[in-house]
């Protein structure tokens, strides 16, 4: 084969690993590219040299496997099939284009492909160097409800999980007043490693935007692969992170949102609650995860909708 042949393959397969290094699972490929590829790889290559194929926001369509039903135990899941999901290049504009369906064991095994991958990143060297774990995230792959915070933490660096310190038991009692297992929810931050503090044997610092782009295609990847049906996006870090939005946590929480084509709701960060314990920030956060109920169509009781309601506690 020629020269020319494996230069132009040389490039689809960079283009296609830039793609994969961004968070790309699939490229789509028309019946003409593919044909067209198959003829110039007969054809003597002096010829018209065929561009790599065009990244697109559709993925491959791979035969349909049957989807199966969900063990979520939150609400009856419908298909997988029915789910809208998302798989932008770069930036968060939704796309309403379904993916395909995933069968339980091609979910888990793409899961556990990601998880490996995560845990021997290096892409962040001083992260790398100063972490003792990679927090993956925690949870039930196909829950509908996914929480998202910001970094871990030194509790979180130290069990491998995410929000288990202070502000992550808060979490688990508010996961646990909606009437829900912290094991039912799927619970994840925007970096992997905790944010080094050099110089200092405490504390915790906030993800720069570099460190957050650089870790991001990971909870990507986590979201098209869970598919939640809402994300609850913790705290300022978070939702900026995220949406990109520095409009202010007080001003965006208890709006819904769009990520990655998912309906999701900004609030306050259970570590703001632990230093401001007034009742009517509760409140604020608890009318967040009514809407989130509301939302995923579960069951709320009159005791519930009158939580930190004053003169109801
Ligand atoms: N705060 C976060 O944002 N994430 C954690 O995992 C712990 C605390």
């Amino acid at each position: 084969m020629s020269d020319a042949y494996h230069e132009l393959l040389e490039a689809t397969i960079r283009h296609l690993e830039e793609l994969k290094e961004r968070g790309v699972r699939f490229v789509a490929v028309s019946p003409e590219t593919l044909a067209g590829l198959s003829q110039n790889r007969r054809m003597p290559l002096a010829a018209k040299a065929p561009a790599p194929p065009a990244p697109a926001s559709r993925p491959i369509v791979k035969p349909p496997a049957k989807a199966a039903p969900s063990p979520s135990k939150i609400v009856e899941q419908k298909s997988l099939t029915e789910q809208p999901l998302s798989l932008p290049l770069s930036g968060e504009k939704p796309n309403a284009s379904p993916l395909p369906p995933l069968s339980p064991e091609a979910k888990a095994a793409a899961f556990a492909d990601l998880r490996q991958r995560a845990m021997a990143c290096v892409k962040c060297p001083h992260l790398a160097s100063s972490r003792k774990n990679v927090v993956f995230g925690v949870g039930d792959i196909n829950a509908q409800l996914m929480f998202i915070g910001e970094a871990p933490g030194a509790d979180e660096d130290a069990q491998a999980e995410p929000f288990v310190g202070k502000a992550g038991q808060l979490l688990t009692r508010i996961i646990q007043t909606m009437g829900l297992d912290r094991d039912s929810v799927y619970i994840a931050n925007i970096l992997k490693c905790r944010p080094d503090t050099p110089g200092q044997s405490a504390g915790n610092r906030k993800p720069t935007s570099e460190e957050m782009q650089t870790c991001i295609p990971y909870l990507h990847e986590q979201i098209d692969l869970i598919r939640p049906k809402v994300i609850v996006a913790l705290g300022a870090t978070a939702v900026e992170g995220l949406l990109g939005k520095t409009a202010g946590i007080t001003r965006l929480r208890g709006t819904w949102q769009t990520y990655r084509g998912t309906p999701l709701m900004p609030t306050y960060h259970p570590a703001y609650l632990l230093r401001n314990q007034a009742p009517s920030e509760k409140r604020r956060v608890w009318e967040d995860m009514l809407q989130v109920m509301e939302k995923l169509q579960m069951p709320i009781s009159e005791k519930q909708r009158k939580f930190f309601l004053k003169g109801t506690e």
